[in-house]
């Protein structure tokens, strides 16, 4: 399946001369490592951190936490060794931005890690990437070799008393290696399975109980431009709160499934209308899912709402990883959430009873409901359910399966009670195509 690729108001990372090529020579032509070379020059690792700070970027791989305020903790410690690990693994149905990046500007990200880790004190960096994206792998080990063999890496970085040794580590594919402590516990030879958290934060035991920066790879992306342009210059874009841009991908019923980075606080509707070419011919939209199902529904009536991470979150939603999906007037709400549910089924670890145990039954009871043969005591069960498991195991995936189906019982209580006992009364029983393996632009 094909998504375009179109260029936005103001983009930071995917200018079209940006993703043009992804060799380094054409990242240098447009000006790429110059951030590294002024850090190089003479910033000292507080002044990095102040920049980072100033430009008040949020982590870009869904929780939107202040990226500064992890690099502090780390920086901080007294500890000899430090890490940094750069999460390339994204999984969240619905998400391909880092699947682009790292195939259109591969530099980009690789630039940012090497100054967060000389911000924080690091000589040793990962860049986590799934064994199933092979494309990606190819591109990232071609954009290593380069960036050794210009001096951007190895001993002495570009004759500076820095170094810094990337290992790009190809990782499992299973969802939940996307966890950034399953993904710790991936790189220390384990099975990829969320660790408790307290005590295993990664600032403060991480990598080899080490402090550990995790940082989704748009936000490594985005450090690179605030440390050549200044924080001043990321500030022009976005909100008060959220500034900068953010790379969405649009996918399911829309006329034209986009990828298209934009400021922050930019109108859903705009990007749906402007971009994504507006619903399927002769349909209307119904709901979406604004950061992935990890955050729930977002109704039509809130098409208005700006795509920044407070005004979804007053919402009752969010914007992960910038992934939305969305649901057309011919697709069924309880079908694609049974969908999602069963993806939460398959995606769990299993470590946590409440986990296991929960996200089997939720995927069965609305597998139950969409096929018509639930009754008003199934739905009381998946409430019941839901609400018991939700925060109960290591990691955020238990509560996500069970927001995902609260959100479900709350925007569309009738739909779901027109499934009850004939699951044809509803008369649709679409589930969007919310998968692309292609970009096209
Ligand atoms: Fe694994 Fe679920 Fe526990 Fe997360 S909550 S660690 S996915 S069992």
């Amino acid at each position: 399946m094909d998504m375009h690729v179109m260029e936005g108001p103001d983009p930071v990372l995917t200018r079209s001369d940006l993703i043009a090529d992804p060799s380094l020579s054409a990242y240098e032509k447009v000006g790429g490592y110059r951030g590294l070379r002024r850090v190089l020059s003479g910033l000292s690792q507080d002044d990095v951190v102040e920049e980072v700070k100033l430009s008040g970027l949020r982590g870009r791989g869904g929780s939107g936490f202040p990226t500064a305020l992890k690099w502090e903790k780390v920086a901080h410690h007294r500890v000899p060794v430090r890490y940094v690990v750069a999460n390339g693994s994204e999984g969240e149905p619905g998400s391909h931005k880092d699947h682009f990046l790292i195939s259109r500007t591969p530099h980009q990200i690789i630039e940012g890690i090497i100054i967060a880790a000389y911000a924080v004190g690091a000589s040793q960096a990962h860049l986590f990437v799934k064994d199933n994206f092979s494309e990606g792998i190819r591109i990232l080990r071609r954009a290593h070799q380069e960036a050794l063999s210009a001096g951007f890496l190895g001993e002495n970085i570009l004759g500076s008393s820095f170094s810094l040794n990337l290992q790009i580590f190809v990782g499992p594919s299973a969802y939940i290696a996307g966890e950034e402590t399953a993904l710790l516990e991936a790189l220390e030879g384990r099975p990829p399975r969320p660790r408790p958290k307290p005590p295993y934060y990664p600032t403060e035991m991480g990598l080899y109980n080490k402090p550990t920066v995790v940082n989704n790879i748009e936000t490594f992306a985005h450090v690179a431009r605030i440390l050549r342009e200044g924080p001043a210059w990321f500030r022009k874009r976005g909100t008060q709160k959220s500034p900068g841009t953010m790379v969405f991908t649009v996918s399911g019923s829309v006329a034209k499934p986009v990828l298209v980075e934009l400021p922050l606080g930019f109108s859903l509707r705009r990007l749906l209308e402007d971009y994504a070419g507006g619903p399927l011919p002769g349909e209307t939209f119904q709901c979406f899912f604004t950061g992935g199902p990890s955050f729930g529904i977002l109704p039509a009536k809130d098409i208005d709402t700006p795509l920044d991470y407070d005004s979804l979150r007053a919402k009752g939603t969010g914007l992960g990883s910038a992934g939305i999906i969305v649901l057309g007037s011919n697709d069924c709400p309880v079908a694609t959430s049974r969908e999602f549910a069963s993806f939460y089924e398959t995606g769990s670890c299993g470590q946590c009873p409440p986990c296991r145990l929960g996200t089997e039954s939720l995927a069965g009871l609305l597998d139950l409901v969409e096929s018509g043969q639930g009754t008003i005591e199934t739905i009381d069960r998946i409430r019941k359910i839901a609400d018991m498991i939700k925060g109960r195991g290591n990691c955020g995936l238990i509560t996500a399966s069970a927001y995902m189906v609260q959100s479900l019982l709350h925007h569309f209580p009738d739909l779901v009670k027109t499934h009850l006992g004939d699951s044809r009364k509803s008369g649709k029983d679409r589930v969007p195509t919310y998968k692309y393996d292609h970009f096209v632009g």
